[in-house]
């Protein structure tokens, strides 16, 4: 434990709307029952880039005593995150086409990150 800058999350202001989880180069936000959460303390540097993103004001950054950064272990859930969205997203949500088979789209549909393929994507956008 030091005295140190780390993320401080205000959750009576969280919305929720997860803009704060991407810009988090250590992946240690995420959103929990609705509301943003460092969800370790060793993987919050304190470096504040999240904090521009919040439409609430909810993020501040506050000195106090905390566990140390731990960059190995912020090295190893962004490594994780990473592999989880290059290996599960890969197929068509449509069609199931992978993109070894054809191009795949990156699309949204009903707040979920989805790929679509090209034979897909005429009927998506035309009906
Ligand atoms: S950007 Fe702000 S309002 Fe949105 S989830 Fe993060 S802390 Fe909550």
């Amino acid at each position: 434990m030091a005295l140190r800058s780390i993320v401080n999350i205000d959750e009576t202001l969280c919305n929720g709307c997860g803009l704060c989880v991407t810009p988090c180069a250590e992946g240690a936000i995420e959103i929990v029952d609705g509301k943003a959460k460092v969800m370790t303390e060793e993987l919050c540097d304190g470096a504040g880039f999240c904090l521009a993103v919040c439409p609430e004001g909810a993020l501040t950054v506050e000195k106090r005593e905390a566990p140390d950064f731990d960059e190995q272990l912020a090295a190893k859930k962004m490594t994780e995150k990473l592999a989880a969205v290059v290996t599960i997203k890969q197929t068509c949500f449509n069609c199931g086409r992978s993109e070894m088979d054809g191009v795949l789209f990156p699309c949204r549909l009903k707040g979920e990150s989805l790929w679509a393929c090209a034979r897909c994507l005429p009927q998506l956008i035309h009906g």
